[in-house]
């Protein structure tokens, strides 16, 4: 491993161990990702391959799509964007599956934290901005994009984020009536019926303060009768 290598792989590590200690007693609101890139791929090609159904990328290819406002250099708000870190909410696991809980707020902090590795990473001539020569200079060097802790980098929200990793596979183009029912496609009609309840109670929470619910009141709530006939299929 070239010493340049070493180097990143330090650096990452010593940002994970600064955010987990950050991590260990934080706001029980704040989202906490688990999930790391597999075994023998960077978190920059599990980003292309998860987010953009991209095996092959070039550095080139993987700039523009991140370069949201096509400006040729990226800022603040792009480095964000890329770690899925300027969501308003992250909703289940944030791949519009998953349970639904109440830590759904983006760690600013920790984001924060993230953007200045970053630039400190490749923005070599301090500007603030990381320039494409910058990026391509990095990437040609055979640097990617490294894993810091705070997930795949879902850009979108949980609709969206459930269209791309589980409709346009499965329903879109072949079942677009739903006749086959997947776990996805049930864990995301609750996590959808959830999200919206819990959301609603805090409308009414703030126009009439004193109606707080409990968690088990509000599942009590969740009607199996009211879930679509097509979303049960053997599993209730
Ligand atoms: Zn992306
Ligand atoms: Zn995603
Ligand atoms: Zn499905």
């Amino acid at each position: 491993m070239k010493l340049s290598n070493i180097l990143l792989l330090g650096s990452s590590l010593v940002f994970n161990i600064v955010a987990a200690d950050v991590a260990a007693n934080k706001n029980p609101e704040v989202n906490v990702e688990v999930e790391t890139p597999p075994e023998g791929l960077s978190w920059e090609e599990w980003h292309m391959q998860h987010e953009h159904q991209m095996k092959e990328y070039d550095p080139e290819s993987f700039f523009a799509l991140h370069d949201i406002k096509k400006k040729g250099y990226f800022d603040d708000d792009d480095i964000l964007a890329l770690y899925g870190l300027n969501r308003g909410e992250v909703v289940g696991k944030g791949d519009g599956m998953g349970e639904h809980d109440s830590s759904e707020l983006i760690d600013e902090e920790n984001s924060k934290r993230v953007v200045t590795f970053i630039k400190k990473l490749l923005d070599v001539d301090d500007d603030s901005r990381i320039a494409k020569e910058e990026y391509l200079a990095f990437a040609k060097k055979g640097h990617k994009f490294p894993d810091l802790g705070v997930g795949v980098g879902h850009h979108a929200d949980f609709e969206l984020e459930y269209e791309l990793h589980h409709w346009n596979k499965f329903h879109r183009d072949t079942d677009p009536d739903v006749k086959n029912v997947h776990k996805e496609d049930i864990e995301h009609e609750l996590l959808h019926h959830f999200h919206e309840i819990e959301h609603e109670e805090k409308v009414q929470r703030g126009a009439s303060k004193g109606t707080v619910i409990t968690d088990d009141e509000l599942e009590s709530r969740i009607d199996i009768k009211n879930i679509p006939k097509k979303f049960k299929n053997g599993f209730f």
